[in-house]
């Protein structure tokens, strides 16, 4: 299993604060049957930067430990980028890292409770750098619950969307398992992944989250997840379903 969302680098973020974590995290991701990892420490989100040259290098000497550790877990650069206006100016000056360098997929993730009126417009210039952006985990944006909408209108136009594994085995709370599921019925969301960033409280549930899938949805969905995941570490073609608008349940009132 590939998981494409991680905060597994030591140090550098909220995710592992020291190497050790991060061996006890790889461990932990071998263990639920994960082989491969995109490590994606956040950039631009108001605390951490971490450009691409960084990044890369360590990775690497992750990478290094891992082999020396006989753990058989592959760590490919990533990042998670925070939406702002520079970020294709920036991508073009070599400091935003596309997911595993393909130079094909991007995170972008937005502020918890907004999504920024310059959006729609940013995500197409994004594509017409020749990238597509992958919005991370929709499902924990209060906005986006709000008006799904808005979501159905980006991914319309291009965007993809991850929604994240312990959102779906309820982490977040029922609303935002409830929305997940929400995205997965309406072909609004296209992969899954972990971002684990220890294993405790925020752990990878990546096998639950395919149980629960799989028993939901049938194998076709998560087969469909896990494929897209490949092709983006490859920097292949995703398959995507038409998209869908969530109908939004009227309440009728049994007061
Ligand atoms: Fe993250």
């Amino acid at each position: 299993m590939i998981d494409l969302h991680c905060h597994i680098l030591p140090g550098i973020d909220d995710g592992a604060p020291t190497v050790e974590v991060s061996i006890k995290m790889a461990q932990k991701a071998v263990s639920e049957g994960i082989h491969t990892i995109v490590a994606t420490p956040h950039h631009q989100n108001g605390t951490y930067i971490n450009e691409k040259s960084d990044i890369l290098q360590r990775v690497e000497e992750l990478n290094e430990r891992l082999i020396q550790e006989h753990i058989p877990l592959t760590i490919l650069p990533g990042q998670e980028t925070r939406i702002y206006g520079e970020m294709v100016q920036d991508y073009q000056n070599g400091k935003i890292l596309t997911l595993n360098a393909t130079n094909k997929y991007v995170f972008v993730e937005f502020p918890s409770s907004q999504v920024p009126r310059f959006t729609e417009r940013l995500l197409y210039d994004i594509q017409a750098e020749g990238l597509t952006p992958i919005i991370v985990h929709p499902e924990r944006n209060s906005r986006l619950i709000e008006d799904p909408d808005i979501l159905y209108n980006l991914v319309n136009k291009g965007a993809m969307t991850q929604v994240t594994a312990s959102s779906l085995t309820g982490r977040f709370g029922k609303k935002i398992k409830k929305f997940s599921m929400d995205l997965i019925h309406a072909n609004l969301t296209h992969v899954i992944a972990s971002d684990a960033h220890n294993i405790l409280r925020r752990s990878f549930h990546m096998q639950e989250a395919n149980d629960l899938i799989s028993t939901e949805y049938g194998m076709d969905i998560l087969y469909l997840f896990q494929e897209n995941a490949a092709a983006i570490v490859n920097g292949h073609a995703c398959l995507k379903d038409s998209p869908e608008k969530i109908q939004k349940k009227k309440f009728l009132g049994i007061f």
